[in-house]
């Protein structure tokens, strides 16, 4: 199994540690020792975005995601762009993002945020690498933007959090969900039966780490290493067989993002 959405740097910061090569190996190793062989780091700024390409460079297991997160993207310049360009034409980067909407936050007004997410739409789309979409209370102009734009290849909508009219739409557009640890949480049950509509090939689970700890660990940091409480809870709720979710999550990484999950 391989984890397709962390912040290893932000684990890092909130364990008050350094985000050294060390700390990823321990995280890693720790991840390794029960089952999760590879994680997406993904980064939510320019500095983060180089920190991830650096940690994708040095340790086997890890793979990067570049992009400036929708909430961070105020005083973005043509310069930052150029540098986003450079660090995403790495290979060993396998996404643009996260990027997307955010209105939850709204800390750049939305008609802002949309130009940006129409910028990293581009970047993928000429870079030939996979979108990964942070939407929050955003759905009809996250989509919207993408149909307008004309989607990337692959899209994945990172800790999926719609209904299942919204499950629908994505699934018939081509698109990849990609579940989080809130399927496991008690209060979700909107989440589990979205899933239910989602097919086994159009799947992905990730941490999001170190946020949305699964049950029963919420309240403390999450990491990469509690990933396989998010595939019980998925294989629960679509009423699939743990090895079975799993065999289909490692080929849709490989399709998506070319990464061997184990
Ligand atoms: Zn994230």
């Amino acid at each position: 199994m391989f984890d397709a959405h962390a912040h290893l740097d932000a684990m890092a910061q909130r364990a008050g540690l350094e985000a050294s090569a060390q700390f990823v190996d321990d995280v890693m190793s720790d991840a390794r020792a029960v089952g999760v062989v590879a994680a997406i780091t993904v980064g939510d700024t320019v500095a983060s975005s180089r920190w991830c390409v650096q940690a994708a460079a040095r340790h086997p297991d890890v793979y990067a995601a570049v992009a400036v997160h929708p909430t961070e993207i105020a005083g973005l310049t043509d310069t930052d762009y150029a540098e986003l360009e450079r660090l995403a034409a790495d290979e060993r980067v396998v996404a643009i993002g996260e990027t997307g909407l955010d209105y939850y936050w709204v800390r750049t007004e939305p008609h802002a945020q949309q130009e940006h997410f129409r910028r990293h739409i581009d970047l993928a789309k000429r870079l030939g690498k996979t979108l990964m979409i942070h939407d929050r209370d955003a759905r009809a102009d996250v989509l919207r933007i993408l149909r307008e734009e004309g989607p990337p290849e692959q899209v994945v909508f990172h800790a999926f959090s719609g209904d299942i009219a919204m499950a629908r739409e994505c699934v018939t557009a081509g698109y990849v969900l990609s579940f989080p640890g809130v399927i496991t949480f008690k209060n979700a049950p909107a989440l589990r039966e979205a899933a239910t509509a989602v097919p086994l090939d159009q799947l992905l689970v990730e941490t999001d780490a170190p946020f949305l700890t699964p049950h029963p660990h919420r309240g403390t940091p999450n990491a990469p290493r509690l990933l396989p409480l998010t595939v019980s809870g998925l294989a629960a709720a679509i009423e699939q067989e743990v090895a079975e979710l799993c065999a289909a999550v490692r080929a849709t990484g490989k399709r998506v993002f070319g990464i061997d999950g184990g």
